[in-house]
């Protein structure tokens, strides 16, 4: 079996499916790895580091789709930029692809997907469960985001973020504000409080209180009629209109006292909710800064505009999409491993590509087996 890595072609997309360090996994798995020339060289990996490491490097996409059994890369199948030629077309009846694809989003990209015959794996649809955690990428990639989050924060605020006694004065702490607790929020949570802030944050699902409290932060606690986001299998659901309501007014109190609001808020599937309105944004005081992680769903922040940072009423807002590309080579070394732990689950001791229908991780991420659609899986019995 053979497993081919594609350049991404998405103009901001600097990440790769693969590094030498996860080609050597696989070349030590036993299987032939075929690399198109430049691949790595926006994460920071030559060609010859994949060659030493044991892949094969050649000139074209169309190589390695010609090539592989196996197509791995990170964004769903697009069209080339330049030449309009798309991705899903070139694939082979019964090839394999592996990548991001939100097939709830891309129904026509799934469609074009099953005109190929392909079967398709989808790496944003691995189950949230305790034995999927090693090829979980949502999570390795909400991580690096979070970190990164409080980075671009810090790089737009004037100010050191740790409190100091100096002999020129007093540094107080920033104050920062995290809404939306899951893996980016709580890395979010942990970067700042690492540069030395106070950090405090919210979530509408009351269980993440301890997973907060934990990380050094304080729990903004609200009780809305009873009502909590939590909803099935622990993910977050959407919340009644009253409860938005009372929610954007405790976060505008909240923002009026923070220096930094790092806003992560997102329902599967959903657009994300309007958190800070614009009214909460004049009541912020210049010199603040929001991070908008929730921009490419529609954004938290009402004034967000997506890939831009703008200043509105003496706040920065920062709606970049693309902050996992700008820590390229750290996010591409997680999410590599989280395809070779994939590919490992798929191929187990058989040494072959055999999925198994039965199985709760293989079962949740096929969208396509050769070219029958297989999303959204059955839902788990409830146990
Ligand atoms: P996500 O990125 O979908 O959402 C981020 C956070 O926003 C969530 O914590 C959600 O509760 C919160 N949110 C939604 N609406 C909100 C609102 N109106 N106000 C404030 N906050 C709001 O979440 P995620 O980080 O991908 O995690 C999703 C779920 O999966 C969580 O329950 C998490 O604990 C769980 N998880 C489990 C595993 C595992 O066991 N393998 C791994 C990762 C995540």
């Amino acid at each position: 079996v053979s497993i081919g890595v594609l350049k991404e072609i998405e103009p901001r997309e600097r990440r790769v499916a693969a590094t030498p360090a996860s080609v050597g996994r696989l070349v030590k798995m036993g299987l032939a790895v075929i690399v198109e020339s430049g691949a790595g060289a926006s994460a920071g990996f030559e060609d010859a580091a994949y060659a030493e490491a044991g892949a094969q490097i050649v000139p074209k996409a169309a190589d390695v789709i010609r090539e592989a059994d196996v197509i791995t890369k990170v964004r769903p199948p697009g069209a080339h930029p330049e030449t309009g030629e798309h991705e899903a077309d070139q694939l082979r009846a019964g090839q394999k692809l592996i990548s991001f694809l939100w097939p709830a989003q891309n129904k026509e990209l799934v469609e074009r997907l099953a005109k190929r015959k392909a079967t398709v794996l989808a790496m944003d649809a691995v189950p949230r469960i305790t034995r999927a955690q090693k090829l979980d990428a949502l999570s390795a990639t909400a991580n690096v985001n979070g970190y990164r989050a409080v980075i671009e924060a810090a790089s737009h605020y004037g100010r050191l973020l740790g409190g100091q006694v100096t002999a020129a004065g007093r540094i107080k702490p920033a104050q920062v504000f995290i809404i939306g607790a899951g893996v980016a929020g709580l890395a979010a949570i942990g970067a700042a409080r690492a540069l030395g802030a106070m950090v405090k944050a919210f979530d509408t699902r009351p269980v993440v209180r301890e997973q907060v409290t934990s990380m050094g932060a304080d729990f903004v606690p609200f009780e809305f009629q009873g009502e909590t986001g939590e909803g099935q299998g622990g993910y977050a659901k959407e919340v009644s209109d009253a409860y938005l309501a009372a929610e954007q007014q405790l976060i505008a109190e909240h923002c009026r006292t923070s220096d930094i609001v790092i806003t992560t808020a997102l329902i599967p599937g959903k657009k994300a909710p309007e958190l800070i309105t614009s009214g909460a944004v004049v009541g912020m005081h210049r010199g603040s800064v929001i991070v908008d992680l929730a921009a490419e769903q529609g954004g938290n922040c009402a004034l967000t505009e997506r890939d831009r940072t703008v200043e509105r009423y003496g706040v920065t807002i920062v709606g970049h999409t693309d902050l996992t590309s700008r820590m390229a080579l750290q996010a591409s070394e997680l999410y590599a491993m989280t395809i070779v732990n994939l590919i490992d689950e798929i191929m187990g001791k058989k040494k072959t590509w055999e999925l198994s229908l039965d199985d709760e991780i293989q079962r949740g991420m096929l969208v396509l087996l050769d070219g029958e659609l297989k999303w959204p899986p059955p839902r788990p019995e409830i146990r």
